[in-house]
């Protein structure tokens, strides 16, 4: 069956083209999947401004979309098994880590469903100050947008823009990452599915040059909502400015994992391994730096690396691995490359740092728990993301060093503090410029609370209220209830 998806039509790649997805647990072919192109792109596009400009979706009430994505919500419940078993078969991540990866975008349905439905359709009035004037400000949706995802949360990062782009009447095209496409493809048939109008939704398969920077510089397309790479959200950024377009960026992160010395000690171990270790590190909120109290550092480092060491690597449907592979040959080449860089640095190895010699992980693109000590804010290893299970350890004495070394890089997105002192915790709290701060935990977050970050690590917010905002235009209609002239240039 094709899988393109353009209004409201499966489509093979207008070019012929096709991809092999392998999992990257084990080389393993899982399916041969169309390739789109900027032939597909485009088309595209024209479908979903066709069912923007004269298409009903638009002008649905809230509560009809509302009750859409619920619907939705339940459909994506009730694939849940399949899902997951995809989204681990394209990312070679845990299965039961895919299964709650799939409760969270059901959550996210839900929540957008909800919101929408509770705001309804009314606007906001203003006092202008007049009784012959009627004031009012009100949403409308921003039209067609362009949702390119990547590979490391293939459906949770393309909910967190699908579901409030719906919520809020628009149309989209949606570019999942090429590396990671089905559970884009079940998705698209789900909508289909739930009833959708032709065109609201529509998927082009494809790499990023190909099928996902034609819809960055289109004149039809009205937003670009991105996650991924620093590097490509700026090109995103540049292409968009050329139109205009509303630009939502949710790029990468350096997040600081701070710990004092009057942290609780098994708790802040145990957390500083899931911060940095999870999904192999292939999380854009992961906790690779982490920065400890001086009077702290020998006897926590020992046991974070004896802990690190004891992590199992395996394929998804093993149920004895912890963490899982990355997700290609070039990815774990440039994790390699990244360590080599911090050792020659001056970094100190403290475990991992080597492919794994194990013959059963033989095919796939394993790569170590791996902790450099010793770290300094100048190496590259400390200052780029490498993506991978790489831990970097520098020290600090003082709570104003702490926040120096945290907030020393382009990035802000997200970071913990580790400390028994409340008070302690919230001035770090304030300090710290990222756009989330987990004090006394690591990693969690709700789809009522925003996301997105600071500085580089983007611009706008998903999830939330301002995660729906980000799909609106807002619109003040001003009514002259009894016009007359002015005689300005009498
Ligand atoms: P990537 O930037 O390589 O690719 C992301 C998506 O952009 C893919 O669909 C890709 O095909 C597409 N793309 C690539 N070049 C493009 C171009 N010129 N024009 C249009 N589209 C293009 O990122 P990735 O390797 O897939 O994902 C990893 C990155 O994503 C990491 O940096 C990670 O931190 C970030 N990320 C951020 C968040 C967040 O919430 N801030 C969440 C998940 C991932």
């Amino acid at each position: 069956m094709p899988e393109l998806f353009l209004g409201g039509r499966w489509q093979a790649a207008a070019g012929g083209a096709t991809r092999e997805i392998r999992c990257p647990a084990d080389g393993s072919l899982v399916a041969v999947v169309d390739e789109g192109g900027a032939e597909d792109a485009r088309a595209a596009v024209a479908a979903a401004r066709r069912a923007f400009d004269t298409g009903p979706w638009p002008h649905t009430t809230a509560a009809r979309r509302g009750a859409e994505l619920l619907r939705i919500a339940s459909l994506l419940e009730r694939d849940k098994a399949d899902l997951a078993r995809a989204e681990s078969l394209d990312t070679g991540k845990r299965l039961v880590e895919s299964e709650l990866d799939i409760d969270d975008v059901a959550a996210c349905f839900r929540y957008f469903g909800e919101l929408v439905i509770e705001e309804g359709d009314g606007g906001r009035d203003v006092d202008a100050g007049s009784t012959t004037v009627e004031s009012r400000v009100v949403h409308e949706p921003v039209g067609v947008c362009a949702l390119i995802t990547p590979w490391n949360y293939p459906l949770l990062q393309t909910a967190w823009k699908v579901a409030p782009a719906l919520a809020a009447g628009n149309t989209f095209v949606l570019k999942p990452s090429e590396l990671t496409p089905h559970t884009a493809i079940h998705l698209m048939r789900l909508l289909a599915e739930s009833g959708l109008p032709d065109g609201v939704a529509n998927l082009v398969l494809g790499p990023g040059p190909e099928a996902g920077a034609p819809l960055t510089d289109h004149p039809d397309v009205d937003l670009v909502s991105f996650t991924g790479g620093l590097a490509t959200g700026r090109r995103i950024m540049a292409a968009a400015a050329t139109t205009v377009k509303r630009v939502a960026l949710e790029l990468g992160g350096k997040n600081p994992n701070i710990v004092f010395a009057d942290a609780d000690f098994e708790t802040a171990v145990d957390h500083a391994l899931t911060a940095v270790f999870l999904h192999s590190g292939q999380v854009c909120s992961a906790g690779t730096r982490l920065l400890v109290e001086d009077s702290l550092h020998d006897r926590f480092v020992d046991e974070v690396v004896r802990r690190a060491r004891e992590i199992r690597l395996g394929g998804p449907f093993d149920p004895a691995a912890r963490t899982g592979p990355l997700i290609s040959a070039a990815h774990l080449a440039e994790v390699e490359a990244y360590v080599a860089a911090g050792l020659a640095e001056g970094a100190v190895l403290r475990c991992g740092g080597a492919r794994p010699d194990d013959p059963a992980l033989a095919n796939g693109h394993y790569y170590p728990p791996t902790v450099l000590d010793d770290c300094t804010p100048g190496m590259s290893v400390v200052r780029e993301e490498s993506f991978g299970p790489v831990l970097t350890v520098e020290r600090f004495t003082a709570e104003d060093e702490a926040v120096r070394l945290a907030d020393d890089t382009v990035y802000g997105l997200a970071g913990a503090v580790w400390t028994t002192d409340p008070a302690r915790a919230d001035r770090v709290a304030a300090r710290l410029r990222l756009g989330t701060v987990w004090i006394n935990d690591f990693h969690p977050y709700l789809p009522q609370a925003e996301w997105g970050g600071f500085k580089q690590s983007g611009t706008g917010r998903e999830l939330g209220p301002s995660g729906l905002a980000e799909y609106r235009e807002t619109k003040h209609v001003w009514r002259n209830t009894a016009p007359k002239p002015q005689y300005w240039f009498d």
